[in-house]
């Protein structure tokens, strides 16, 4: 049983800046999370991108910004619980049990919940074709934006991801971004950018097209 002041589930930056602000106060924490390293979405999902709208940081990417938090709560030397899951949460004599899958047990008067979208799983393209490239040539993530230069990338989804990496990889690839509205739910900001690529044709825009076996219908 590990006996702490805080158990913080999620180790995304969310969890990150909250055992700073805990230690800051001079309350010990453990922090657990499902994946195999720290930095929630930015580290597994987007290591590579730049991200814009951090308070005084103009331009860093997902793995700095995992890196800097990192190195902001070194001196208060908390325990990572990585490739483990919280399970079960107990309320016993005004103290909470946690419990993992892996059978770790902590107890603690605080539990800080910072499990953004949760144990995140992509949602997959339906089709049954696009299996076997799985991890090949069809992506749910891009951890090394420089396999894709000087290619054409395929882009499907209309919210804040397919945006931002269109816009970033329209520098060094050719660029088609495919959504199944004409609408997007991105950042209006965003939004612009992207007619404005399509309008000087630095991108290939096509909307109310989704994917099928055979090809876009
Ligand atoms: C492609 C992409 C680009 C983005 N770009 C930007 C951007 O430019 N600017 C911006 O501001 N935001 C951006 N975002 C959104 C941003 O990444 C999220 O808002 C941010 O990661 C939320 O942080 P978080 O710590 O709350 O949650 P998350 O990053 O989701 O981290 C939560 C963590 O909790 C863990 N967890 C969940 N449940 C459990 C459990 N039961 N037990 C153990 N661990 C658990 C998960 O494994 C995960 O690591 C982007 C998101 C994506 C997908």
């Amino acid at each position: 049983m590990i006996k702490t002041d805080v158990v913080i589930i999620g180790a995304g930056p969310t969890g990150l800046f909250c055992a700073h602000q805990l230690g800051i106060i001079g309350l010990k924490c453990e922090i657990v999370d499902n994946l195999d390293k720290i930095g929630g979405q930015c580290i597994e999902l987007y290591p590579d991108k730049p991200i814009y709208d951090i308070p005084a940081v103009p331009k860093c990417t997902g793995e700095e910004l995992t890196n800097n938090l990192i190195e902001q709560i070194k001196p208060f030397n908390f325990n990572f619980h990585l490739s483990d899951r919280v399970q079960e949460l107990k309320n016993e004599n005004n103290k909470w049990l946690v419990k993992t899958l892996n059978g770790k047990e902590f107890e603690t008067f605080n539990i800080v919940i910072a499990g953004g979208v949760g144990s995140f799983e992509p949602r997959k393209f339906p089709t049954k074709s696009a299996e076997k490239y799985d991890g090949k040539s069809v992506l749910y993530s891009i951890k090394d934006k420089n396999i894709f230069k000087d290619k054409s990338v395929v882009i499907f989804g209309g919210g804040d991801s397919a945006l931002d990496w269109a816009i970033e990889l329209s520098n060094s690839s050719k660029v088609t971004l495919v959504h199944r509205r004409d609408e997007f739910r991105g950042a209006p900001a965003s939004v612009q950018k992207i007619k404005e690529l399509s309008d000087n044709k630095t991108i290939d825009l096509i909307t109310k097209y989704s994917i099928k076996d055979d090809g876009f219908w």
